[in-house]
């Protein structure tokens, strides 16, 4: 029984370990190596030097192992033990319903969890290590020490205790946070009309003013939290409506007649 559920651990964190080491290097490639608005930054000033870029891509391979491992331990008490609530019926509106509820959940968790590690006794020890590549890139997103992790991800390792929600559409909320992450760090606004003020869902412009700031913006999917709590920053709006503006006026094609 428990050898079992040992091999069922290995073998379930070496598939999630799989899955969120290709989303995180596909989306890498696309909005870091492949991207054409590179140079176009929300932060203006100085790149990060190719040596701070290795050492996040580094850690990134670490710490995902950690975050594999802890939906893992989820998954497995779920499955194997029936540790948790069960998932509704499949239908549409199941997988709809409890896809928005596990989406509002983390943010929840993630929003109270950022703000606990972002007090002083706590931030060095925990935190700071994802702060210090300035400005951010998309190869950031995931470089956070082991102890970052137990608090920001172990969300995966719960959800089953809150939400009744199918592995398969707990694991799709985590892709979506995987590759929304990666995307959040790129420094460059493709966030689109979806993210247009007073719009909920999460910019670019949200978790760079994050690294740019500090003290604010700690939500990961919807800014309801900050806009709450009073934490989102006081320029977020305007600086956001102007990045999606400018990116708008850079992607239009040109119509003018020069003749
Ligand atoms: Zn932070
Ligand atoms: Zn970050």
């Amino acid at each position: 029984m428990i050898l079992g559920a040992v091999f069922q651990l290995l073998g379930t964190t070496a598939v999630i370990y799989l899955i969120l080491m290709s989303a995180y290097f596909a989306t890498g490639w696309l909005f870091y190596c492949n991207d054409p608005n590179r140079a176009d930054k929300i932060q203006r000033g100085e790149a990060l030097s190719p040596g701070k870029v290795r050492r996040d891509i580094r850690q990134s391979v670490r710490s995902l192992l950690s975050v594999s491992l802890m939906f893992s331990i989820g998954h497995v008490l779920y499955d194997r033990f029936h540790i948790g609530f069960a998932a509704w019926p499949t239908s549409i509106w199941s997988v709809a319903l409890s896809l928005l509820l596990s989406m509002l959940a983390y943010d929840a968790w993630f929003y109270w969890m950022h703000r606990l590690i972002h007090a002083k006794p706590l931030y060095r020890k925990i935190h700071r290590w994802h702060h210090l590549s300035l400005p951010s890139v998309s190869w950031s997103n995931n470089s956070d020490t082991l102890l970052d992790n137990l608090f920001l991800q172990s969300y995966w390792m719960f959800a089953h205790l809150i939400i009744p929600i199918a592995p398969a559409v707990l694991l799709f909320n985590k892709l979506y946070d995987q590759i929304s992450g990666v995307i959040g760090h790129s420094g460059v606004e493709h966030g689109g009309g979806m993210t247009w003020p007073p719009s909920p869902m999460i910019s670019v412009t949200h978790h760079d003013q994050h690294h740019r700031f500090f003290n604010c913006n700690y939500a990961t999917h919807f800014t309801l939290w900050d806009r709450l709590m009073g934490t989102l920053h006081h320029t977020h709006d305007a600086e956001l409506k102007e990045n999606l503006r400018q990116r708008r006026q850079e992607s239009a094609p040109d119509n003018r007649c020069d003749a």
